[in-house]
């Protein structure tokens, strides 16, 4: 770990930060829910480096093994030598272990993590037939976005019942707009319109806009805003056109845009 890093800004939205040290103090996993974009990831490196401990971040895709997470042997010049996946190392370093979109991962992957969430807190390596007890300060971190694209692809009761679920949505405008200033280095007026533009936009929702902009999006047309970009033209490129692909939706956001700025 390096102990000199500086601290990731982070604008917590109520009681999370504490709800999260209990979880930590009590070695209980915890579940990040909430759309994409919305602050989940910069919130565990956040509570990382409050909390003094390493961090080793995972982001899950259907392709990912037991063997890419637990680790494999590997033949190097004649020898066999065992090489430790990340999650073994974060168990053995007692590191926060943050696995992005967990639900993208395939089911017989994701139960390799059972014996570390309950009493038992050990990683069976079935290929070492070694049984590692978690170092003290392991946490395992998942995050998971309930969105409308999850219909077919849910986590099972039996891993969710694992895990402690904090719940994260866009923060206030207020809020949004504090971090987008921040994180975007636009003065405040630009990051209001921002942070008003993707109030009007997430609206769309109901007329069939299928991903509404994330916080994440706002930062990056405040950085093109910054940067000298003309504001309508930065919110073209880093919202609306990122967000769908369907003229009569882009002409809606279009409007929205040129009603804004
Ligand atoms: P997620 O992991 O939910 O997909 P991120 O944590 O990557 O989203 O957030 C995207 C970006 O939004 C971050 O890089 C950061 O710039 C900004 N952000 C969102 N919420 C916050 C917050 N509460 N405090 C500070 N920055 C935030």
């Amino acid at each position: 770990m390096d102990a000199a890093r500086s601290e990731p800004y982070y604008l917590p939205a109520g009681d999370e930060v504490a709800l999260f040290e209990q979880c930590h103090r009590r070695q209980l996993a915890v579940m990040l829910k909430g759309p994409t974009g919305c602050g989940k990831t910069r919130f565990v490196e956040f509570m990382a480096w409050r909390l003094g401990r390493p961090l080793v971040t995972i982001s899950c895709h259907d392709d990912l093994t037991a063997s890419d997470l637990v680790g494999r042997f590997l033949v190097r010049q004649d020898a066999t030598v065992w090489q430790d996946g990340p999650l073994t190392r974060a168990v053995r370093e007692g590191a926060l272990c943050y696995l992005d979109e967990v639900v993208e991962a395939r089911q017989d992957t994701v139960v390799v993590l059972h014996p570390l969430t309950d009493h038992r807190r050990v990683l069976p390596i079935e290929k070492t037939g070694e049984l590692l007890p978690a170092a003290p300060g392991f946490q395992l971190v998942i995050s998971y976005n309930p969105g409308y694209q999850r219909m077919l692809k849910d986590l099972k009761p039996s891993t969710r019942q694992r895990f402690v679920a904090l719940d994260f949505t866009f923060p206030p405008p207020e809020r949004e707009a504090v971090i987008v200033a921040h994180e975007g280095g636009t003065d405040a007026g630009h990051a209001r319109a921002l942070v008003e533009l993707a109030q009007r936009l997430r609206a769309l929702q109901d007329r069939g806009l299928a991903e509404v902009p994330s916080t994440r999006l706002l930062v990056a047309a405040a950085r093109l805003i910054a940067s000298g970009i003309e504001p309508r033209s930065a919110c073209y490129s880093a919202i609306v056109s990122p967000l769908s692909d369907e003229p009569a939706l882009l002409s809606a956001m279009h409007d929205l845009v040129e009603a804004t700025f």
